[in-house]
């Protein structure tokens, strides 16, 4: 198997080839964070028109790199949701194009599908298996009974951690995507200002992450108000213990409840240091963790090429009217009672 991948789905215009499912001959990654910086946020106009700009170059680049050409190719794998739209149909738009220039299967990926899948690049998934998913725009407890099945135990009821992570950094005065900074700034401080930790002791698994944001919010405008200077390390080392702490208490109780072979660490925020390192010791006794290597955790069309393998063992295929899906999710199952 040989799989072309494409990923549009945000700010990261990517095109990658794959060797049955776990083997990157190429992973080309163009970031737009700089075009989005000076507007705190990811313009989803500009994005669109900057995946336009970069799809094609980054597709020649991947080629190159893996020394492959279409003919060598087995299928064209392709994210199609969630997402933004306009930034999706550059994606789906190349793949379609390439799939019927070469009469190539068209596999029809779920970006956080991708996300989880990233874990193939450690080692095979082994079913069932949980992964909790942490992005920009999700916060879950996903449980897989078996391949290609994928069933919502908990999320957010509100903000995602992701986007958690980039407001308080914004509040503190760090670039966007401030989540790496603010990973940074924790680790050399301390958790001195007992910031609220949302929805830990409640039944179920879902989060809630806009209590922690405002009380970080108002703590940082009152201080602004009377003149109070803070420590950026210890507010930064207080915001990241509350995530994590929620994060890793909700996770260790699934694994009680949930036979697990596995647990699947994925998203943009798995890339961070305290919640690999808490997780990994939470769950040591109790479940293998599979973490993705940090450079696939953010959005990359590799992780989009190893769920497409999978897809394409599972002769799932799509046809050319294949459309962007932006509110593509997973289905939410109904939990047994607590
Ligand atoms: P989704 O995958 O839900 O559609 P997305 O694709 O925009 O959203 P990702 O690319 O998966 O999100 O992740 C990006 C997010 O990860 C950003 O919010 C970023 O700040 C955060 N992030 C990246 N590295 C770290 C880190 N080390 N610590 C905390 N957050 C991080
Ligand atoms: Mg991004
Ligand atoms: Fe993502």
């Amino acid at each position: 198997s040989l799989i072309l991948a494409f990923e549009t789905s945000c700010d990261e215009t990517s095109v990658a080839v794959i060797r049955d499912g776990r083997k990157v001959l190429a992973n080309e990654v163009a970031t737009q964070i700089k075009s989005h910086q000076r507007f705190g946020g990811v313009v989803p106009e500009v994005a669109s028109r900057h995946h336009i700009e970069q799809i094609t170059i980054c597709l020649e680049q991947a080629l190159q790199t893996a020394q492959v050409d279409y003919a060598d190719l087995s299928a064209v794998a392709v994210t199609y949701g969630p997402g933004l739209v306009g930034s999706l149909l550059v994606g789906v738009t190349a793949a379609k194009t390439v799939a019927w220039a070469h009469h190539l299967p068209l596999l029809p990926v779920n970006h956080i599908a991708g996300h989880i899948y990233a874990a193939q690049f450690v080692q095979p998934i082994k079913f069932p298996a949980m992964a909790l998913v942490v992005s920009g725009g999700h916060t879950e407890l996903v449980w897989m009974p078996a391949e290609n099945q994928f069933e919502i135990i908990g999320e957010t009821r509100d903000d995602a951690v992701g986007e958690t992570y980039d407001k308080v950094g914004r509040t503190m005065g760090l670039a966007y995507p401030a989540g790496p900074q603010v990973d940074q700034l924790a680790q050399q401080g301390q958790d001195t200002f007992a910031f609220p930790r949302a929805m830990q002791d409640e039944a179920g698994y879902d989060f809630s992450f806009s209590g922690l944001k405002s009380s970080f919010i108002n703590r940082v405008h009152h201080a602004e108000q009377v003149h109070e200077q803070l420590s950026q390390v210890d507010l930064a080392a207080s915001f990241q213990a509350a995530a994590v702490d929620v994060l890793v208490d909700k996770t260790v109780r699934a694994l009680h409840e949930y036979p697990a072979q596995q647990l699947i660490l994925a998203g943009g925020v798995a890339a961070n240091h305290e919640l690999r390192q808490r997780l990994a010791s939470a769950v040591a006794n109790q479940v293998r963790l599979v973490m993705a290597p940090a450079q696939f955790c953010g959005d990359n069309a590799a992780m989009i090429g190893a769920a497409g393998w999978m897809l394409e063992k599972h002769q799932v295929r799509a046809d050319l009217d294949l459309n962007a899906n932006p509110s593509l999710e997973f289905e939410r199952i109904q939990l047994k009672k607590h």
